[in-house]
């Protein structure tokens, strides 16, 4: 086995023409302040969800707020103060419903109703003022613009911040001028050292964590790059699909094997999902659960969110609760940035696919309480690395609330492992208050095969779902 031994990262030559899978990287300083640009396969570029990928920019630890910001209002994660902070509408502007006498203000927290000095959510105001309807958003108008509803302001925001995150995309930095194409660290420890580097994509692994005893001597693929059926890369001249629910890959040969195995009269073929569990998860989400507002006890309620583009399984055709949706990723991505620091290592950049998150999220009036982000890797196991409290509502249950919502929804979806990373700090009371544990060999395992987060500062623990 070759082995390089000059750090890779001052390595200009490509990976292939090292013609090695075995090379020594350099141990990620976990003091680094500046932020490396992100590197991402220019092929797979246009295909990454954009919503999905920004979300990654956090690590595991919570943001500590410098003193003077104490002082500050604690920001209200809502409709209003969204369109209010992204210069779309001002406060204090008036708004109304169908006739202008029954006229409202524009506050952060929601429409103060001026006949009775009370702040309202937008579906609340319409009650009030005694309008029956099915869309609060497109029935609320702005004074100034009196054709247009409050749907209308919201598809411009989120607009105005897709646009954005196009720009930016457009300035990164491709593998071909990368000083490094390979990750710093560690898919399954995110940490560094001695790695293996995979003859196919940029993820690199630990002799030790992958349980390789002997280093192949020719080409190595990792978990990922291989067909999830037998375990080899693509054949020559050929390539392996993708699926669109677990992101693993697969041979067409050995899919229609397993089909063939399974396939009765009836049945309609499910490619391009790699198995029927699969094709059942996504129906489910699109069916029944993305986008679908579920009403919980005092007034709560939880939503899970998905990023939507044209042709995507998950779009919602119809506009209002479409709109409704996106302007709550967004807000539900600033509360995320108000409760977690930036992250401060690439290896979550470099991964090679971002796709596939959702985002759970807890409700009262209008007001986004809790976030999570989860990704369904299958019915085997779902991965949360995120779960967030706005400030306000901080230890009064509401991340229980959360949790408990999305363990009913991943029941329902037979789901049977849920893993998070935890701090080491925290990671007695997931024990204890939510019925975590440490990892055994099988989950570990299982793991090894997805393309789940790793943070350098959290261990992953697991939670089995009970049905
Ligand atoms: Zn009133
Ligand atoms: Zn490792
Ligand atoms: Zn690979
Ligand atoms: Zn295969
Ligand atoms: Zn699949």
């Amino acid at each position: 086995m070759k082995q390089s031994n000059n750090c890779s990262r001052s390595s200009t030559t490509s990976p292939r023409e090292k013609n090695s899978t075995f090379r020594k990287k350099r141990k990620p300083d976990r003091n680094i302040k500046y932020r490396k640009p992100y590197i991402i396969p220019r092929e797979n570029q246009s295909s990454i969800a954009i919503e999905d990928f920004e979300k990654l920019g956090f690590s595991t630890r919570r943001r500590q707020r410098p003193k003077n910001e104490f002082k500050k209002k604690i920001m209200k994660a809502t409709i209003f103060s969204w369109l209010i902070d992204v210069g779309i509408v001002q406060e204090d502007v008036k708004i109304f419903s169908m006739d202008e006498k029954n006229k409202g203000k524009i506050k952060r927290d929601g429409i103060l109703c001026l006949c009775c000095n009370k702040i309202l959510s937008v579906a609340n105001f319409l009650v009030h003022k005694g309008v029956i309807c099915d869309k609060p958003y497109e029935n609320v108008y702005l004074a100034y613009k009196k054709d247009f509803s409050l749907l209308y302001y919201m598809t411009k925001a989120w607009n105005k911040l897709e646009e954005r995150k196009w720009r930016k995309m457009n300035v990164i930095e491709t593998k071909d001028n990368a000083s490094d194409f390979y990750d710093d660290a560690c898919m399954i420890c995110a940490d560094g050292g001695i790695l293996m580097c995979c003859e196919e994509c940029n993820s690199t692994y630990h002799q030790v964590c992958m349980g390789v005893e002997d280093v192949p001597e020719g080409s190595w693929y990792c978990p990922y790059c291989v067909c999830k059926f037998c375990a080899e890369p693509a054949h020559e001249n050929d390539w392996l699909l993708d699926c669109p629910q677990c992101r693993k890959r697969y041979h067409w040969e050995c899919h229609q094997m397993i089909e063939q195995r399974n396939l009765d009269l009836n049945s309609i073929p499910i490619a391009p999902f790699c198995l029927r569990s699969c094709k059942e998860v996504c129906d489910k989400l699109a069916r029944n659960m993305v986008g679908k507002r579920n009403e919980l006890d005092e007034g709560y309620s939880w939503t899970l969110l998905h990023h939507m583009e044209d042709g995507s399984r998950m779009f919602i055709e119809d506009k209002h609760l479409r709109t409704m949706c996106n302007s709550k990723l967004a807000i539900a991505r600033r509360l995320m940035e108000e409760c977690f620091e930036p992250i401060q290592d690439s290896a979550n950049f470099n991964r090679i696919d971002f796709k596939g998150f959702y985002t759970a999220i807890l409700e009262k009036d209008d007001e986004i309480i809790s976030v999570a982000s989860l990704r369904i890797h299958g019915t085997k196991l779902v991965e949360m690395p995120f779960i967030a409290t706005s400030e306000a509502y901080r230890c009064k249950g509401m991340c229980r609330k959360l949790m408990d919502a999305i363990e009913s929804a991943l029941c329902d979806l037979n789901v049977e492992n849920l893993i998070i990373p935890s701090i080491p700090e925290r990671i007695e009371s997931w024990i204890e208050r939510y019925g975590f544990c440490h990892l055994d060999e099988s989950m570990k395992k299982e793991i090894m095969v997805h393309n789940t987060l790793m943070f350098h500062d959290s261990i992953i623990i697991s939670r089995w779902i009970i049905k």
